[in-house]
């Protein structure tokens, strides 16, 4: 595999030091660039140093403009800032990989239309298990059908400002793929006060946050008489990292598209 060039922004961030260290660590990757926000103290320090690693002879910078060319940016910050990344990167022809979670509807279209020319992955989550835990939910949905109850279930730390997670989303939407319905038709997001009794074949969600929780996802599939569960457990966030790095170096080598993970790791029929 060829080595790729990557400008990896938000570079002080918790994922941003996590990514820079992925960079750092792969046998493929050269860190082109590193940035931040206008204004974030860590601008001017070494992205290397500030990941942990040695040197990497790149410094933080707050004008995207300033890095060098590369083949890939890796974007997880927020969603006004990825907007403002991904014209930059359409501009220069550069793939991206998006980590960042919490468009609304009309960031998404905005995203899209930006990147309509560009080799791009989108992936709510990097892992490869939870990747895999994706295609057993959609399998098991068919099997299962809307006889099981299903619900999904999430945790992360107390930082995380979107929920449901955008992998409880993509856990959703697997399921309701499974079941040949789409997911806004059938899922509740939350409940409280007098819901009325569960409607048969809807999808529900549950939410907690605190603490250093890293990430945790699980599907219920839930009958009278058994009960089956998809259960992820996140316990380092290099894991989202190196499938990011990884996602990287597959996308340096496809021409336009919109892939995810799933193409990544060829878990696609
Ligand atoms: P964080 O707040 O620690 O890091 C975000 C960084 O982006 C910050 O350092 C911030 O200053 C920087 N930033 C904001 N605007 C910027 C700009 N215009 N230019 C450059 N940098 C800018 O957050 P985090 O925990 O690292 O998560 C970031 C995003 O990644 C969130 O949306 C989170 O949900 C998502 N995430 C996705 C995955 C996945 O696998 N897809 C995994 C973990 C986190």
């Amino acid at each position: 595999m060829k080595q790729i060039r990557v400008i990896v922004v938000g570079a002080s961030g918790r994922m941003g030091r996590m990514l820079v260290r992925a960079v750092a660590e792969s046998r493929h990757g050269l860190l082109a660039g590193a940035t931040e926000r206008p204004g974030s103290e860590f601008v001017g320090r070494d992205a290397g140093e500030l990941a942990g690693v040695e040197t990497l002879a790149v410094r933080i910078v707050d004008d995207i403009n300033a890095c060098a060319d590369a083949d890939v940016l890796i974007d997880f910050t927020a969603p006004a800032a990825t907007l403002k990344h991904a014209a930059f990167a359409a501009g220069r022809g550069m793939g991206m990989v998006i980590g960042t979670t919490g468009f609304d509807a009309a960031q998404m279209q905005q995203l899209r239309d930006t990147l309509a020319d560009s080799p791009v992955i989108m992936a709510a989550n990097y892992s490869v298990g939870v990747n895999l835990a994706l295609s057993l939910i959609e399998r098991a949905a068919q099997v299962l059908g809307d006889d099981y109850d299903a619900e999904i279930f999430e945790a992360h730390h107390k930082h995380k400002v979107d929920a449901p997670s955008g992998t409880a989303l993509a856990m959703g939407k697997a399921l309701a793929a499974g079941r040949g319905v789409a997911l806004d038709d059938v899922a509740v997001l939350s409940r409280e006060g007098i819901t009325g009794v569960r409607k048969a074949g809807s999808i529900g969600f549950s939410v907690v946050r605190g603490g250093n929780i890293v990430g945790e996802h699980q599907a219920m599939f839930i009958a009278d008489e058994e009960r089956i569960e998809i259960h992820h457990n996140a316990s380092d966030r290099m894991v989202f990292a190196r499938g990011a790095v990884r996602a990287a170096s597959w996308l340096s080598e496809q021409s336009t598209g919109w892939y995810d993970m799933q193409d990544v790791l060829g878990l696609k029929a």
